[in-house]
């Protein structure tokens, strides 16, 4: 089994190199607000407790992320491995996936954060938004608040890998193969090590 962590702040391309990952590396894609947003739309109790933290833009409780990822593991016993995209967010909840995947014999190989610089990210949302009906994507002020959201929280939850040694950077900008190629090759030397 091959499992790894994507980071990458609004606009860092995260989605495009997480289909092309799972796609080339036949990994299982767990997106927590993906998983989220499916179990609003089922109406499920697990939703409509998630909602009214998400309408607010908070992090929904770590217990209850937690036991949806812990379920999504045990879902999928053929996976090859695993890409997770927007989880761990907190330390508790990194803690929580050592041990379940400790339980499971197998470990997070490589923590891959999208490093592009927050001019860059500002224009692409800022020309996303012409186009994407997002209203979070057409002010400078708040994508520079979601941008600075996200570096205070993947600091902490790369601080807990980089521990383990865990932690590479890789340059997203570039054209979408450079940037694919690059996360392939870090990959390559993380499998074969
Ligand atoms: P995302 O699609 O990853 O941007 O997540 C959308 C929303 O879902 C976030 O703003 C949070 O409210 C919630 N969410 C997603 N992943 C997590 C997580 N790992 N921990 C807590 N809340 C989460």
């Amino acid at each position: 089994m091959f499992n790894l962590i994507l980071f990458g702040p609004p606009g860092s391309g995260k989605g495009t190199q997480s289909e092309r990952l799972i796609s080339k590396y036949g990994l299982k894609h767990l997106s927590t607000g993906d998983l989220l947003r499916s179990e609003i739309a089922g109406q499920t109790p697990l939703g409509m407790a998630a909602r009214s933290y998400m309408d607010k833009g908070q992090l929904v409780p770590d217990e209850v992320v937690i036991e949806m990822i812990s379920s999504a593991l045990d879902n999928n016993p053929q996976a090859n491995g695993f890409l997770f995209d927007g989880f761990p967010r907190t330390n508790a909840q990194a803690e929580a996936l050592d041990k379940l995947l400790t339980q499971k014999g197998t470990e997070i190989a490589i923590v891959l954060a999208l490093q592009v610089s927050q001019k860059e990210l500002v224009k692409r949302l800022l020309n996303r938004g012409l186009t994407s009906g997002r209203s979070d994507d057409v002010d400078e002020e708040i994508i520079s608040a979601r941008i600075a959201e996200y570096e205070m929280k993947t600091a902490a939850v790369a601080d807990h890998y980089k521990k383990y040694d865990k932690v590479v950077y890789v340059k997203g900008e570039g054209t979408i193969d450079e940037i694919f190629d690059a996360l392939s090759d870090e990959i390559d030397s993380r499998k074969t090590a």
